[in-house]
């Protein structure tokens, strides 16, 4: 066995626990050093004289230490350990010429670290921190394998690497200037005319980097990656911030990259994009925070189809007890309760030169409604016109006595306390729920959160946060704008899972802003589809059913989907391929389902439950 012992050093305080993962560790009560005092005053757990009991995992009352066993065959394979009880990665994705390879897993399981080691930003030390290895070590470690060469060209400065980082809002901090000067100056390949018009640029390239939005950012470090001339080319999450159009406009710039010869590698949670990016998958697996594993190279629909599963049949590893199943609905009508719990006439805002429009409209007990439509449009307008912050020029909304809970696109951590203290000061005796505490808590896993400080929270632990702290209040619709930012799939799955359940189980409803196609199929009833010139003028049609909204969506971006067949899940058509043509000519963009061996199965659209 390889034991695996990681201590978070941010949660664990001995001045608060007098050292009882230490008082009780078996070996130290038999004189066996297994956890000795640092020099930093916190615990040093000794690998080799741990036996894996667990029992300092569950005595520490911060759950600051996990300890885990893992097969002896695996020891072999660490990539990188960045030191001693901290995080471990087992094995890397592996690069190939004319291929995107697309990474999926939970958030901290190493997909980043990965891609910093592949650049060459992180070199790896195969888990020696203490004497980590030369170059000449790290190469003739890999051999036999294609990252044999591929570290042998990053140790012989031959390899040239471009990387888009995750988080594209810390971009403005470090380069300064207008959008034109950057993409100018970083323009090898010559295409910059091209890159501008493909992903829309044109409008923003005399504006500086400082005043762009998050969307806006993400096109730019996406574009000046791609204008630069590169052996490999690295995107980590590459759709944050973006709507579907754009979504598809950065896929088909980066499968253009995979054409011309160039090594790509993507790291993506909106596992429509991920599918239609990519030409093979690696999946992550582990426990975040404490070790990550890379599995071999999958074809893209087996491996996603293999991710949703839990299941890696070729390693025998079940990474995840309950697998992630997609419902095919049919073709039906909206099936609302006819309940009406707010509706709202025909409304209309003018903000500065932007002008929005909507139907009029309803939304009805236990539903839930999908907002689908470009960054730009009078989204989060409508939204906040409905939560009270906005009045319509025009129109009224009929409120009755509903209370609303919202959740803005833009989430702060302007709270100093803990989790806890938050969402106990919302919930009240609520906290205690066994509801709240079962489904809520455990849907977002939250509860490792409890302890922590609001202010100190990634990007997917704020959203989970304020995603339970819009849920939790006591209100009759919920308003939900963009609730799958920075998550990652599974949290993205529990997050539909929580929202439905509310507003199933207690006669509730909500209205969800969604650019993520497979979470929004997942979760509303009925759609409302936003169109028109971003930043000038917005149409906001009336809830309709979901075939109806994803057709009518669809079609305006000239996409269709089809249906896998052993998942259900939602799956891009090759522009111009057969079932694409035949589904823009039925006008079916959305509901046909695959049949088993990759023909088109005419007439199962209609296929209703679980598969
Ligand atoms: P992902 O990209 O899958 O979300 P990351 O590669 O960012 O995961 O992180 C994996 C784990 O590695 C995280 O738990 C993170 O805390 C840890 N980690 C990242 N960088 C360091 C570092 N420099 N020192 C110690 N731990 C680190
Ligand atoms: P979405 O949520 O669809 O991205 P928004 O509702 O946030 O769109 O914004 C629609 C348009 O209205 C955008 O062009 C935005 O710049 C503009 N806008 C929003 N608020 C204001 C405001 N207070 N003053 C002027 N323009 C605004
Ligand atoms: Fe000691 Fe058991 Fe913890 Fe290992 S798992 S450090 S043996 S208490
Ligand atoms: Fe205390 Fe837990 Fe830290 Fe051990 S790991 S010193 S029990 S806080």
């Amino acid at each position: 066995m390889v034991r695996v012992a990681v201590l978070d050093k941010e949660r664990c305080r001995p001045k608060n626990c007098s050292f009882i993962c230490r008082r009780f560790c078996p070996p130290v009560r038999n004189k066996i050093e297994a956890i000795r005092i640092g020099d930093d005053g916190k615990p040093l757990i000794i690998e080799v004289l741990c036996v894996g009991c667990g029992i300092c995992v569950r005595k520490c009352p911060f759950q600051a230490i996990s300890i885990v066993n893992l097969p002896d065959e695996i020891g072999k394979d660490c990539a990188h350990r960045f030191g001693m009880n901290t995080f471990r990665l087992y094995r890397l994705p592996i690069p190939i010429p004319f291929h995107v390879t697309g990474l999926l897993g939970k958030n901290g399981v190493g997909k980043t670290t990965a891609l910093n080691i592949l650049a060459g930003i992180i070199k790896p030390n195969l888990g020696s921190w203490d004497s980590p290895p030369e170059w000449p070590d790290i190469v003739k470690h890999f051999s036999g394998s294609v990252l044999q060469d591929h570290f042998k060209r990053i140790m012989e400065k031959k390899l040239n690497v471009v990387y888009k980082p995750q988080y594209v809002d810390r971009i403005p901090s470090a380069i300064k200037g207008k959008v034109q000067e950057l993409l100018d100056k970083v323009d090898e390949r010559g295409v910059l005319k091209d890159v501008v018009e493909s992903l829309e640029l044109k409008p923003i390239l005399d504006r500086s980097l400082e005043v762009l939005s998050g969307g806006e950012l993400q096109r730019v470090a996406v574009a000046a990656v791609c204008l630069r001339e590169a052996d490999l080319y690295l995107f980590d999450e590459p759709s944050s911030y973006l709507d579907v159009r754009q979504r598809l406009a950065v896929a088909r710039l980066i499968r253009s990259l995979a054409l011309e010869g160039k090594t790509i590698i993507v790291s993506e949670h909106d596992i429509a994009v991920l599918d239609y990016l990519s030409d093979q998958i690696c999946i992550f697996y582990g426990i975040p925070g404490t070790y990550g594993i890379v599995s071999a190279p999958h074809g893209v629909r087996e491996g996603i189809n293999l991710f949703l599963e839990g299941y890696l049949p070729d390693e025998n590893v079940r990474f995840r007890q309950e697998a992630i199943r997609f419902h095919l609905k049919p073709p039906r009508e909206a099936q609302t309760s006819g309940r009406i719990l707010y509706s709202w006439e025909e409304l209309e805002k003018s903000l500065g030169n932007f002008h929005l429009v909507v139907s009029p409209g309803d939304v009805q007990v236990g539903e839930v409604i999908g907002i689908l439509g470009p960054n730009g449009i009078g989204k989060t307008t409508f939204l906040r016109m409905l939560a009270g912050l906005e009045s319509p020029d025009k129109g009224v909304i009929l409120k009755g006595p509903t209370k609303i809970s919202y959740k803005p696109q833009y989430i702060s951590a302007e709270y100093s306390g803990t989790v806890e203290a938050l969402l106990r000061s919302i919930a009240g005796e609520k906290f205690e729920s066994s509801f709240f505490k079962t489904e809520v808590l455990e849907a977002l896993s939250l509860q490792r959160l409890l302890d922590r400080s609001v202010d100190s929270l990634s990007g997917g632990e704020l959203q989970k946060t304020a995603i339970a702290a819009c849920l939790i209040r006591d209100a009759d619709l919920y308003l939900l704008d963009e609730p799958s930012a920075y998550l990652d799939v599974e949290e993205r799955y529990g997050m539909t899972k929580v929202v439905k359940r509310i507003v199933e189980a207690f006669g509730k409803a909500a209205i969800v802003v969604e650019h993520d196609i497979v979470v929004q199929d997942f979760l509303a009833d009925r759609l409302m589809i936003f169109s028109g010139k971003p930043g000038l003028e917005g149409f906001a049609g009336a809830p309709v059913s979901l075939r109806l909204g994803m057709n009518a969506f669809l079609k305006e971006l000239s996409i269709t989907f089809r249906r896998d067949p052993s998942t259900g899940r939602p799956r891009v058509n090759k522009e111009g391929s057969k079932l694409d043509r035949a589904q823009k000519a039925s006008g079916e963009y959305y509901y046909l389902v695959e049949a088993e061996g990759g023909g088109r199965g005419k007439g199962k659209g209609k296929v209703e439950g679980e598969i």
